[in-house]
């Protein structure tokens, strides 16, 4: 969702709200004996109103409303990252945001540390796209040696192949490459770039779901005989109102337009399809159904 821009500023809002989270740190679904999905909470941020555009006048009028008295409204959202255990393999959708976020968030590698899964047990980490708060948690920095280290010394990592060329190439982004430099530094192999229609580790069919970023991908993944989840990292970055007013942006999609489009289409396919969608940002369980009533989408929350 951030750019490096934003990081700072990000990073003093978490740290003032660091005892202010009451979602569970993470979620189990036992999908049959094979697979199991767990949703973990990574982080929780507060995002301001103002950085939405194309925000109907009634929510904008309720929400300065509700928030009378403060200085900017804002919008309590969670940063969800997704563990798929099969068949003995362990695949992370997303890492998080690490240490980039401050001391509230990198919850990720500790509820892995409850679940009794070491770091080196993870397979792979699937990316949706490359901004701080999905990457940062794939690698540590070390002061001392003045580099970063890889968080999953096993894994391979999976980027979209334009979403590698913008930041690595175009951008030239330190803090992406060394990231993945922490990877690739290990082996040639230990980055897997796709494309859209590619199958990962033959399980999981990528979408392209540009518009946030460039490469910004979803991955499709039906385990045999179940009902199929659709992860599309950032479709959404407000539960209450995007789902019922698709068209509103944030300043952090790279093309509103294509944004626009890439959130209707999905909330389209997993609502014909019944896909079970799976947010990085969604709330609390981050994970759910669409519903479409009265020409508008909505959110059905996983009990
Ligand atoms: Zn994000």
């Amino acid at each position: 969702m951030f750019n490096k821009s934003t990081l700072s500023l990000l990073s003093l809002i978490i740290c003032s709200h660091a005892f202010a989270s009451s979602l569970e740190p993470y979620s189990k679904i036992e999908i049959n004996n094979k697979n199991t999905l767990y949703t973990i909470n990574d982080a929780n941020i507060d995002l301001a109103a103002s950085l939405f555009q194309n925000v109907p006048q009634s929510i904008t009028d309720s929400l300065l409303k509700a928030h009378s008295g403060d200085s900017e409204p804002s919008f309590r959202t969670p940063i969800n990252t997704f563990l798929i255990a099969k068949d003995g393999q362990n695949y992370l959708i997303d890492a998080g945001g690490g240490e980039c976020l401050g001391q509230d968030g990198n919850k990720t590698r500790k509820v892995l540390e409850q679940l009794n899964i070491a770091p080196n047990k993870i397979n792979g980490v699937l990316l949706t796209h490359a901004h701080t708060d999905h990457i940062c948690g794939l690698a540590t920095y070390n002061k001392e040696k003045d580099k970063w280290e890889p968080s999953y010394p096993n894994a391979t990592l999976f980027i979209n192949e334009l979403e590698y060329q913008h930041w690595v190439v175009q951008e030239n982004d330190k803090q992406v490459k060394a990231i993945l430099n922490a990877y690739s530094n290990l082996g040639t192999d230990k980055i897997v770039k796709f494309k859209a229609g590619d199958k990962l580790v033959d399980t999981f069919e990528v979408f392209d779901a540009k518009g946030h970023t460039v490469g910004h991908s979803a991955f499709l993944w039906q385990p045999e005989d179940q009902e199929a989840w659709i992860f599309f990292g950032d479709i959404i970055h407000n539960t209450d109102n995007q789902f019922a007013n698709p068209e509103i942006t944030i300043s952090f999609d790279s093309n509103p337009t294509d944004a626009i489009k890439s959130r209707n289409y999905f909330l389209e396919q997993a609502f014909i399809n019944k896909w079970n969608i799976a947010g990085a940002h969604i709330n609390s369980p981050g994970i759910g159904k669409v519903d479409f009533s009265d020409k508008t989408y909505k959110w059905l929350p996983h009990k």
